[in-house]
């Protein structure tokens, strides 16, 4: 496999991560998801290709936007700036001709396309003098995304990552097939990975069951250095039968870490970015006391558990 073939996508790098797996973490998160979860704290990151992002504090209803797209995706009505982003090509003619999003700090712009577009190669360069810093205290995170559908670019990825002896972490929500995971699971030092035995009205958003469960199986034949990821959701995922059927795949695979993370409350943000409104009604964060009682199931079937509160 050539590298020069490959390219790979991804919308955004975060730097100095303590959330993301062992230590301090440099995390790329990957573009494109097989899922759609309506709780996804990065909707924009599902497609592709991101649509455009529209911050309205930073637009000043010039109306130059809304004259070169051809899809119409802007709109500008009683002094407000509305998106339809879901006709958008991605083209980025609209940046272009935007005076308040020619920032090189892309948060201070009024719009913004997040999908960057490289290879695995240049995205290492990029990230490789920070790397070398957290080599004894930390590593690499892959998120999404589901960064397994980008399993062959992230073999290259990975495979600078071991040549410079940096400790290297994948997120996944494990529903893709098993070869994704076989093809690089020699590359991967550690895997923070998702179940997620949701309440049977949303299992179409997500991963098949049966899938996940198979595939985390097959892969702790192969490693134990797994983790696994449950975000909690009220009414969602957060009720003891769900707990203990994630215990009980834990026990057969014979894996003892278990991370929590309960509902982000400031996820709309990025669905008003574009020019959607957050699906779910009301507060989803669990109850702190219904987050103890979890805790405690697990803990008393000897699972590690920490909670992390992504902010
Ligand atoms: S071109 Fe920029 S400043 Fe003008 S209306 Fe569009 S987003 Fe706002
Ligand atoms: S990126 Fe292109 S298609 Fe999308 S809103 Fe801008 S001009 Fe329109």
């Amino acid at each position: 496999m050539k590298e020069e073939k490959i390219s790979i996508r991804y919308f955004g790098i975060k730097w100095n991560s303590k959330t993301d797996g062992k230590g301090i973490r440099t995390v790329i998160y990957l573009q494109g998801c097989n899922q759609s979860c309506p709780w996804c704290h990065s909707p924009h990151s599902q497609p592709q290709i991101s649509p455009i992002l529209l911050n309205p504090d930073y637009c000043s209803r010039c109306r130059y936007c809304v004259n070169v797209c051809n899809q119409n995706v802007h709109f500008i009505q009683e002094n407000k700036h509305y998106t339809n982003s879901e006709a958008c090509l991605s083209c980025g003619n609209c940046i272009e001709h935007c005076n308040n999003s020619q920032n090189q700090n892309s948060s201070l712009n009024a719009l913004y396309l997040p999908t960057k577009e490289t290879t695995p190669y240049e995205l290492f360069q990029k990230v490789q003098p920070q790397l070398s810093l957290l080599k004894d205290i930390g590593g690499v995170t892959i998120s999404g995304g589901e960064p397994m559908l980008q399993h062959k670019a992230l073999n290259h990825f990975l495979s600078y990552c071991n040549s410079h002896q940096i400790h290297t972490s994948v997120e996944t929500s494990g529903g893709v097939p098993f070869y994704y995971f076989k093809s690089i699971h020699k590359l991967v030092k550690h895997w923070l990975f998702g179940i997620r035995p949701v309440a049977k009205e949303y299992s179409k958003y997500v991963a098949n069951i049966n899938t996940v469960i198979n595939n985390i199986s097959r892969l702790s034949r192969l490693t134990k250095n797994i983790t696994v990821r449950v975000p909690l959701i009220k009414n969602i995922l957060d009720k003891p039968i769900q707990i203990k059927k994630i215990i009980s795949v834990m026990h057969q695979n014979n894996l003892s870490h278990i991370e929590l993370l309960p509902f982000n409350p400031y996820t709309d943000h990025y669905y008003k970015a574009m020019g959607n409104n957050f699906s779910l009604q009301g507060n989803c964060s669990p109850d702190n006391k219904n987050v103890d009682t979890i805790t405690d199931l697990l803990e008393s079937e000897n699972i590690k558990t920490k909670i992390i509160q992504i902010k």
